[in-house]
């Protein structure tokens, strides 16, 4: 289903989705990640969250076209602010925007406490891979791993991060944070493809 229905992009993301999480999709414009997950079984509840009227209206739709209402919530709102602590969400997903945009959403969250209960952060930004790596680090996360994807002629990395009770410091390189953390040990397939391409 997921090949079928979901970007490369957004089949990685998925990849780093665990069974039962409860998922948070900031800027969730079809709302087709948390659509493909319940429907495969994965996971049982997701918050879709748009801030945008147009791309929040095609979520809506897409997701009564599915008749996910009832595990699948659409928002309308800027972020993590939307979300609640009774919502207990344990993932948040962050898909298809800048790195800076999506540091920032996140250095927000982090202000507000929405991102108090969240454990996992999936994160796909299209540029500024590194600013999102420095963030990570520096508010004590441990990435787990990292993949490449290539689409639409278009290299794209997508980050699997964990918050690190232990971690007090930051621990990352500069290089990491160009390069990766788990990238240049494991090589993904288009990993060195990108890296030839940028150069
Ligand atoms: N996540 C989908 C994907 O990867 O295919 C959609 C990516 S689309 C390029 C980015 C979406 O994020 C847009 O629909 C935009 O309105 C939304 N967005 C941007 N900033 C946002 C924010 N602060 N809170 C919620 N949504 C946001």
């Amino acid at each position: 289903m997921r090949d079928k229905q979901l970007s490369r992009r957004l089949q990685a993301a998925a990849g780093y989705i665990r069974k039962g999480d409860r998922l948070a999709d900031i800027g969730s414009d079809h709302a087709y990640l948390p659509c493909v997950l319940v429907e495969e079984g994965t996971i049982d509840f997701s918050i879709a969250v748009e801030v945008a009227q147009g791309p929040y209206e095609r979520s809506f739709k897409e997701v009564q076209a599915r008749n996910l209402e009832k595990k699948i919530e659409v928002r309308k709102g800027n972020g993590l602010a939307i979300l609640q602590p009774k919502d207990n969400i344990t993932t948040v997903s962050i898909c298809g925007m800048g790195g800076v945009l999506i540091t920032s959403i996140l250095q927000e969250g982090k202000q507000t406490g929405k991102l108090d209960s969240v454990e996992r952060l999936v994160l796909q930004p299209n540029v500024s891979e590194e600013t999102v790596r420095k963030w990570l680090d520096q508010n004590f996360y441990q990435i787990l791993d990292e993949t490449v994807v290539f689409e639409n002629r278009k290299y794209y990395e997508v980050i699997f991060a964990q918050k690190d009770e232990k971690k007090q410091v930051p621990s990352y390189t500069e290089a990491e944070y160009r390069y990766g953390v788990t990238l240049p040990v494991n090589c993904p397939p288009f990993y060195i493809a990108k890296w030839k391409a940028e150069m």
